[in-house]
Order: C-alpha cells, then sequence, then structure tokens
C-alpha cells in the first residue's frame, strides 16, 4: 500500500542542489560567513515579496519574535496579549523580555486570535498584542489593528507560518508594526538549517533590531543596545534566496492539494475540513482537519501507512511549563476544543498524485464503525 509522508524535504531541496552548493562555493571563497552580501540579498527579496520597507535576517523565528519585543521596547512590567493556540515560542519570547504573557482566546472557525477575546484582556499594563497567523491563514488584522489603535498598542505579527498569505490584499508581514518569520526547515520557506526574519515599515524599529541581532552596535564596538549575538549564518541567507524563488509555485501547490483535501473531507460527515475566509488566502502551512474521533481516525491513517500529525494538543494555558501563569481548564474553550479535535493531513510541495488520492481515499474510508477504537 502507497506509504505517504507527512512531509518530504528531500523533493524541495533535491531540484535545487547544483545551485545551493554554486552558492556554497563563492561563500567558502569569500569566507565571510556571518550577514554579509548573501545575507543582504536575501534581505532586499523578502522584504519585496512582502511589500515592505525592511526585513532583517536572523538565526531563527524565536529569535526574530524576541528582537521584535526589544525593539518595541517592551520588557518587565509589561503585558502582552496573545492566542492560547499557537506553538510556545510566540509565549516564551514574551516572558524572555521580561514581560507578562496574557492569553486570549481564538476564533471557532478560523482559528486566530479573537478579536473580542483579546479586547476583554486589555489592562493599563497591556503594551502589544500578538496576532498569529495560524496554519498560514491571517488573523483578523483589521479589527486587531482598530483595537491596538484605540488603546495605544503594538502590533507584532507571528508571521512564522504565513509566507505569502494575503489579507484584503496586503501580505502577512506588512500589516502591524513589526512581524516575526521562521525559516524552520519544515515552514513554508524553509533554510538549510536555523533562520528567521523581522519585517517593519518602521525606520526607528529597524534600525533598533539590525543593533539587536549585532550585539547592541552602533558602530564597531560601541555597543548603544543591550544586544545579542541573532546574526543570520550566510549559508542560510544564500539557500533562502534560491528558495524564495519558488515560494509562490509551492504555495500554489499547497492550495491545490487543500481543495482536493476539502473535497473529500465534505463528503465524510465524521470530519470537517478547515474553513477559509474569503477576504485572506490561506497558505496552508498546516492542513487542519477537526473530528470528535480523533484517535480512531489516526489510526484509521496509521492503518493505511498515512502520516498525520497534532498542532498542538495542548494549548498554552495548560501546558505545564506556563503553569505559575495561574491559568485553568476551560478558559479557552474554542483552544481547548481544537487542541481536543485537531488532525494535520499530509500536504507539501511535491506530493504525488497517487500520495494526494491515498490521503483522499484515507478521509473517504473513515466510517462510524471504526469510531469505538
Ligand atoms: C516555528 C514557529 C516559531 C518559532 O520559530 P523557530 O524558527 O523554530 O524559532 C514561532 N511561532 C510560530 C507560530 C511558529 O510556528
Amino acid at each position: 500500500m502507497q506509504t505517504v509522508p507527512f512531509l518530504d524535504l528531500k523533493r524541495q531541496f533535491a531540484p535545487l542542489k547544483a545551485p545551493i552548493l554554486e552558492q556554497f562555493t563563492d561563500i567558502l571563497d569569500t569566507c565571510h560567513f556571518a550577514g554579509g552580501p548573501h545575507v543582504q540579498r536575501f534581505e532586499e527579496h523578502f522584504a519585496n515579496y512582502c511589500g515592505v520597507q525592511h526585513a532583517i535576517g536572523v538565526n531563527s523565528g524565536t529569535a526574530a519574535l524576541e528582537l521584535a519585543l526589544r525593539a518595541l521596547e517592551i520588557g518587565q512590567g509589561d503585558e502582552v496579549i496573545l492566542p492560547a493556540m499557537t506553538f510556545i515560542a510566540t509565549a516564551t519570547a514574551v516572558l524572555h523580555v521580561g514581560a507578562t504573557p496574557v492569553f486570549a482566546d481564538i476564533e471557532p472557525e478560523a482559528f486566530t486570535l479573537c478579536p473580542q477575546s483579546a479586547a476583554s484582556k486589555i489592562t493599563p499594563r497591556t503594551r502589544a498584542i500578538i496576532p498569529v497567523h495560524l496554519y498560514g491563514q491571517p488573523a483578523s488584522m483589521e479589527p486587531l489593528m482598530q483595537l491596538a489603535a484605540t488603546n495605544s498598542l503594538a502590533v507584532l505579527e507571528d508571521a512564522a507560518q504565513a509566507h505569502g498569505a494575503e489579507y484584503q490584499g496586503q501580505r502577512c508581514g506588512s500589516i502591524g508594526d513589526i512581524a516575526a518569520f521562521s525559516f524552520y526547515p519544515g515552514k513554508n520557506l524553509g533554510a538549510a538549517g536555523e533562520g528567521g526574519a523581522i519585517t517593519t515599515n518602521r525606520n526607528d524599529l529597524a534600525d533598533r533590531v539590525r543593533m539587536l541581532r549585532d550585539w547592541g552596535q552602533d558602530r564597531k564596538y560601541h555597543h548603544a543596545l543591550l544586544g545579542t549575538n541573532a546574526r543570520m549564518d550566510a549559508f542560510q541567507g544564500a539557500v533562502l534566496d534560491l528558495r524564495l524563488g519558488h515560494l509562490d509555485e509551492w504555495t500554489r501547490q499547497r492550495q491545490s492539494i487543500a481543495m482536493s483535501l476539502a473535497q473529500a473531507l465534505s463528503d465524510n460527515p465524521l470530519l470537517i475540513a478547515p474553513k477559509s475566509h474569503n477576504d485572506r488566502t490561506h497558505v496552508f502551512h498546516v492542513y487542519a482537519a477537526q473530528t470528535d474521533h480523533r484517535d480512531a481516525f489516526t489510526a484509521h491513517l496509521n492503518s493505511r501507512n498515512i502520516a498525520s500529525a497534532l498542532h498542538y494538543p495542548i494549548p498554552l494555558h495548560l501546558q505545564p511549563c506556563l503553569a505559575f501563569l495561574g491559568y485553568r481548564q476551560g478558559q479557552f474553550p474554542n483552544s481547548e476544543k481544537l487542541a481536543r479535535r485537531e488532525v494535520s493531513l499530509p500536504l507539501f510541495p511535491g506530493m504525488t498524485e497517487d500520495e494526494i488520492n491515498a490521503v483522499v481515499c484515507g478521509i473517504r474510508s473513515f466510517k462510524h464503525n471504526e469510531t469505538d477504537a
């Protein structure tokens, strides 16, 4: 029987091996390893791609979130509102700059930060909100930007899963004050290792991020800010610049596979397809189906050699390492429901017709008599 992996990066990298090796040779010849022209070229192209003034390459999405918060001068005593359903880095970045993460619930069908829930969490200490473009679909930016403007809050987009996704014609990463991207290998635009970027239209924030990633230097050995080493590696800059040219084609493939999966899911009353808003494009970093019979469904897929994953089985307010924040089960029902019911299906560029058909058949053949498993 057909074996369908959750993701196969080899198919994306194999055709790019020769041009990547050419770039690597160039870097070895010049020995410009940290930052430098390869990183700068990628930064220019990525800024253009996002429709934004500045893109600043760093060494991870986690570093991008932390430096964005530091550039906004958020720290001790400040509160930052973010969704309870996201990857843990969104919350740990807030803690690592000394501020307090304040969770809000997600919208029930789009899974991104709910503007009403976020509004209810605002206090005199709130300084910023972090909408996460979860699974590759932009958050409801118009009401969130309005909320931020009314309350003088900064908006930091966590765009780690949403390279190229558009909200009312604007690309993710160009809407808030500042944004953080990840180029972890499995992301829609991935490096051959670790990487991240900050995008912004604000010159003051861009200047500060450029200093912060390089030990806070404004000139050699003059440290104006308390910075760190978060510079992007030249090899990663070169790989990312080459891969950026293929991103739109890969996104189209993701969207086309998503249509096949949605069709199959809509024919099975036990399963629910993710919903897309029509004022935004979804780039399907994760294809998040839902079901009340998750264990049985994943076992059914497994028996047909089809991989699946969970994003994410535990919402952040119930994570053991964040217990000290004092949240309880039941506080964010939409996040908790998604954590119980979500199943991520295989969807990646280079997936074959046979593999897509195998997943479609796996979806269609899941029946009631399996659900007591
Ligand atoms: C991947 C991810 C991050 C962290 O990025 P890294 O490059 O792995 O540090 C942050 N936020 C979200 C939503 C992510 O998916």
